[in-house]
This record gives structure tokens, C-alpha cells and sequence, in this order.
């Protein structure tokens, strides 16, 4: 039997499950698939050719294993550049998923909302919504909620649909049901912001992961951690991926990520300089509307951290102590 259409449901270096209706089946890719992730020159451009959520038509060689002969069109992809290498190379981390659902805490680790940015502007570029969430709400107090809705009021006043959650007493698990209800959602969120408690909380059972990070294969090659798509009792579908620690931006031209801040485009073109880069110019319409308070200042710093490549982990900690000062 070839050719049968079928959708990756799991995805590790080499070996990808492919499900149609009951059938699931362990495949491996054809070469001329493998072929089409090297460049002329033979560099690899991918990660992985292939990626949970990616439709493809199949072979079927037993019961058990098949061959993906084909990988169709995506109509979304959450891409990252793939961490630890020097060239740039594309990692698909899910493909067709309707949106992204970023996880970040409190505390516990810190509050990072230069890991948010990043995804959301990594969401855009892909062509997927995305939510944000807030976890472990329950480790601030009275004073420090109110900083925090104030800060996260600029990403509502952009469209996003902000939710606040706690695993303790679950407060937002509802929420983020309805907004994953008859959707495909990719959950990406650093480690230990709390994500497989939510899925449990979500679902008994859906953040029970395989946690196989670090395996090694025949050739003695770390594996991708897995990414696994799940499908939820109330409707619909999430893409669960391992924690991130790192979000290279793929696709995306730092000289040009004010792009990526919808609340800029008003502004841009009306600075004095044509080349302005938003940074300390003066004339600067953008840093006009910041004083004004018509950009949040968080988000205008986070746009500075991606335009200069600030180090990220000085950028946090200096973000740490303005809250803290408050
Ligand atoms: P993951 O790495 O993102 O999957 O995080 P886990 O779900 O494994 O959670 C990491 C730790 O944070 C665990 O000790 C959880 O019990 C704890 N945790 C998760 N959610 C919450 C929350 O809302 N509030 C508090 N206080 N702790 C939480
Ligand atoms: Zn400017």
C-alpha cells in the first residue's frame, strides 16, 4: 500500500509515529526527504526534515513500521534556530498547529518575558495566534498581582489573550480548556514553569511525558527530545514539547524585529532619522511614545534586547530588580 495520507504524531531523530484513524505506524524517512533538507552545498538546513503535526503520505511496510514518502505543504510552523551550533540551521518544532500557548511563571523560575516575545514573535512568523500564560499566580502577593496584570495589560491591549493560572486550586485551568477546545495548540514553556502540572490539571494524564531527553542513538548522537501530539477529551489537540531553554529567532531579521511589535507601526516612519533604530536617537517616535506611555516600556525594552542582542540572562536579572524596586 502507498502513499496513504497519515499525520506525524511523534517525532524523534530518524523515527517518526505517523497515525491514520486507528493505524499507527514507526516510520522512517525516504532518502530523496532526506536529501531535500541539504543545501546545495550539502549543509544540513533542518533539523529534522519532518515534524509532529506534519501531514505526509506513507507506505506501509507490516503492521508496525512504514516508510513517510512525502511531506505535504504546511500551512503553519513554529520554527527556532536550533541551539548549540554554529550555522543556522531551521528547527520545525510543530507544524499546522493553529496556535502557541506560552507558559511562564511567577516565579520559580523568574518571570521571563523576554522568552515570551520571543515566542510570540516566533507565532507570527509562523502564521499561528498565540495565548499567554501565567503560571503559579499563587507564589506572588495582593501588591505584586496588581504589577503583573499592569504589565501584561500592554499584551492584552495587543490582542493576546492573557490567562492567569495556579495548579494550587486551579484557578484558569477552565480558561485554558476553552481556548484549546477544537483547536490544535502547541504548549511551549521553559522548565519547570509548571507545564505538565497544567496539562494534568487540564487532563489527568496529558502531561505524563516521556521524559527521554538525552538519549543517545546508535552513532552516539544526542536525540531531539520528544514532542508529542495528544488529543483532548473535550475537542481538539496539543503538541507537547520538552522545555525550552533557548528561543532563536528563525526567519526573523533583527534589523528589522521592530516589524514584530504591532503596537510600533503606528509610529514607524515618523522618526527624524530615515535608519532610527528606536534605541536612544533623538527625534525617535517610538521613544516619543513610550514616554507618552502609548508602548509599554517592558515591551520597548524587549524589543532593544532582540534589536542588540543583549545577553539575556543580564537583560532577566536587570528586569528582576526594576519589579523588585517597585
Ligand atoms: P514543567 O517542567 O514546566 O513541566 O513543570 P512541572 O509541571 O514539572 O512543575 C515544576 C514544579 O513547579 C513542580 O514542583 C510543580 O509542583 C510546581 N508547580 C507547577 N505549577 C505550579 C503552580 O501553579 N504553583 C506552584 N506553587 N507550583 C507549581
Ligand atoms: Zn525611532
Amino acid at each position: 500500500m502507498d502513499d496513504i495520507p497519515g499525520r506525524v504524531i511523534r517525532a524523534r531523530s530518524g523515527f517518526y509515529d505517523v497515525q491514520r484513524g486507528d493505524l499507527v505506524l514507526r516510520c522512517t524517512l525516504r532518502g530523496r526527504i532526506k536529501r531535500e533538507q541539504r543545501s546545495e552545498i550539502g549543509r544540513r538546513i533542518y533539523a529534522d526534515p519532518v515534524a509532529v503535526g506534519d501531514e505526509v503520505n506513507f507506505t506501509r511496510l507490516d503492521d508496525e513500521e512504514g516508510v513517510i514518502e512525502k511531506l505535504l505543504p504546511r500551512r503553519t510552523k513554529l520554527s527556532r534556530q536550533y541551539p548549540g551550533r554554529r550555522e543556522a540551521i531551521e528547527q520545525v518544532v510543530v507544524a499546522n498547529a493553529d496556535q502557541v500557548i506560552v507558559v511562564i511563571s511567577t516565579r520559580l523560575p523568574d518571570l521571563n518575558l523576554r522568552f515570551l516575545d520571543r515566542f510570540l514573535i516566533l507565532a507570527e512568523n509562523g502564521a499561528m495566534g498565540a495565548v499567554i500564560c501565567l503560571n503559579k499566580m499563587d507564589l506572588i502577593h495582593s501588591k505584586e498581582i496588581q504589577i503583573v496584570t499592569s504589565f501584561f495589560s500592554a499584551y492584552q491591549s495587543l490582542g493576546y489573550e492573557v490567562i492567569y493560572t495556579s495548579v494550587k486550586g486551579c484557578p484558569g485551568v477552565g480558561d485554558i480548556r476553552r481556548v484549546m477546545k477544537g483547536k490544535f495548540s502547541a504548549i511551549v514553556g521553559a522548565s519547570g514553569v509548571g507545564k505538565s502540572s497544567l496539562l494534568n490539571a487540564i487532563q489527568p494524564g496529558l502531561g505524563l511525558r516521556v521524559a527521554d531527553v538525552g538519549l543517545k542513538t546508535e552513532k552516539g548522537r544526542h536525540t531531539t527530545t520528544l514532542v508529542e501530539l495528544l488529543s483532548l477529551d473535550f475537542g481538539g489537540e496539543v503538541a507537547d514539547t520538552p522545555g525550552i531553554r533557548e528561543v532563536g529567532l528563525w526567519g526573523v531579521d533583527t534589523e528589522n524585529v521592530e516589524l514584530y511589535f504591532r503596537e510600533m507601526e503606528p509610529y514607524l516612519g515618523h522618526c527624524k532619522y530615515n535608519d532610527c533604530a528606536h534605541i536612544g536617537e533623538p527625534g525617535c517616535a517610538v521613544i516619543e511614545a513610550v514616554s507618552l506611555g502609548r508602548i509599554s516600556q517592558v515591551r520597548h525594552r524587549s524589543y532593544i534586547a532582540l534589536r542588540v542582542g543583549t545577553d539575556e540572562s543580564e537583560f532577566a536579572t536587570n528586569e528582576l530588580r526594576l519589579w523588585k524596586s517597585r
